[in-house]
């Protein structure tokens, strides 16, 4: 069945806009203001031939030296590890307690099992503070935040964290109080029982159209004749703004969805073709779901199809996965490393709750996040950096490190896929980001 997105036709001279690829200037002026108002002393990144772009070594780089930490442009923590971890929804640190933490994870894991009830009651007691662990005040949590509109979806590590992301997109995606609330669950469900990608991308919409809401008042506020100019240079005064509001999200984008996603194992080669139109199908239930939620007149063109694959395509294909250490794992290796005698004693209480949560006592924030600089990186096969996170790196943001020396000037590369896989199996993974590698390995024909 073929999907016709009324949108895409309507403002299809908008959406060549929205969808047109920055020039090299553009691309320059965005990525020198982004590295200097985050202090990314470190790299450059600059346009190459065909459109793209690359980072580049601004000065030296040692081995195991951090060259960026680059924080997120969208993220999110994946629906199914909610249960594990309770973490900021802006900066993605863990909240709470190691208590919280544990409590929480088991009695949410148990809930519809019928468990050993004086068990259950300690976790409800761990869970609401009231049972405190032996040494957990060594590992203490920013306390939880609720989110300003009461919805108990997501919570923060401060006011400043919950305020941040209710003005960057979370007022319009909030289930709390609020007329359109149904609808947005039923967006929520959708996500949740198919791909959960969608709430990115319901995320990046919602921060567009609220910078393009604030850009409007802002020039409301200015003198006519200053708005006289804008109005000039830009020929559609309120369009030139939601372009202006998109710009960070047009920096990133290659693709369609349909057309990127790497076809699973098991869709046989001729069934490619209906299951990309399956896949665009789905696409378009999940946007007419978000239409119903939060649709806004006056940003029309962002509810394209077209918008909302292009939007999937960039997070599939530039997205760093998100991962956060448990502050759960330091607690119970202290335990493990107390003095014999101590620790014997100490086990009692623990030990319980450590058997409960099992193999998988240690489970990190896993999500998926949209990084501006980190994907400008190129790939290659025998790269000279690598996304690490270091002990210290508990939030959200990425952290990259030299593997080799880099010496300035150089460009910075990673690989996007296993570098350990032969050459034929890289070059089939390769295939999915859309190039040929010319990696030094790959030009030599190395395996
Ligand atoms: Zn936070
Ligand atoms: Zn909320
Ligand atoms: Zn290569």
């Amino acid at each position: 069945m073929e999907v016709v997105c009324p949108i895409d036709t309507q403002f299809a001279h908008q959406i060549s806009f929205l969808l047109e690829p920055p020039s090299p200037l553009q691309v320059q002026e965005y990525f020198d203001e982004l590295i200097t108002s985050k202090q990314c002393d470190g790299i450059q990144v600059k346009p190459t031939n065909n459109y793209g772009k690359g980072v580049y070594a601004d000065m030296d780089f040692e081995e195991g030296g951090l060259v960026l930490k680059d924080q997120m442009l969208v993220g999110m923590q994946h629906s199914s590890n909610k249960i594990d971890c309770l973490v900021c929804g802006c900066c993605f640190c863990f909240i709470g307690s190691t208590e919280i933490q544990i409590g929480r994870k088991l009695f949410l894991q148990g809930l519809g099992s019928p468990k050993d009830v004086c068990f259950n009651e300690k976790l409800e007691s761990l869970m609401h503070e009231k049972l405190e662990l032996p040494y957990s005040k060594k590992f203490p949590l920013p306390g939880v935040i609720n989110c300003p509109g009461g919805c108990k979806e997501v919570y923060y590590c401060s006011k400043s964290c919950a305020q941040t992301d209710w003005d960057f997109c979370h007022s319009l995606l909030c289930t709390g109080e609020g007329s359109s609330n149904k609808a947005l669950s039923k967006f929520i469900q959708h996500a949740n029982e198919t791909n959960d990608i969608f709430l990115l991308a319901a995320k990046a919409i919602s921060c567009t159209i609220l910078k393009y809401r604030k850009l409007k008042a802002a020039c409301d506020n200015e003198t006519d004749k200053e708005k006289n100019h804008l109005s000039d240079l830009l020929g559609d005064h309120s369009f030139g703004l939601l372009l202006k509001a998109w710009n960070p999200l047009l920096m990133g984008y290659k693709r369609r969805w349909w057309d990127c996603v790497a076809l699973p194992d098991d869709v046989d080669v001729s069934d490619e073709d209906s299951f990309r139109m399956q896949i665009r199908l789905l696409a378009f239930e999940s946007l007419e779901l978000l239409k119903a939620a939060i649709l806004d007149e006056e940003c029309l063109p962002l509810f394209s199809l077209e918008i909302y694959g292009h939007l999937i395509g960039m997070f599939e294909l530039n997205n760093l996965d998100l991962v956060v250490a448990s502050p759960v794992e330091d607690y119970f290796l202290y335990i493990n490393d107390l003095p014999e005698a101590e620790k014997k004693e100490i086990d009692e209480i623990t030990q319980p709750f450590l058997d409960a949560l099992g193999e998988d006592y240690s489970a990190c924030c896993q999500g998926t996040a949209f990084f501006p600089l980190q994907s400008c990186m190129n790939h290659s096969c025998c790269p000279n950096a690598k996304a690490f996170k270091r002990d210290e790196d508990r939030d959200g943001q990425a952290t990259i490190i030299a593997c080799k020396p880099i010496k300035k000037g150089e460009e910075v590369t990673i690989s996007y896929i296993d570098e350990d896989l032969e050459l034929e199996e890289r070059q089939a993974l390769l295939a999915d980001y859309g190039f040929i590698c010319k990696c030094p390995r790959c030009v030599n024909g190395e395996v």
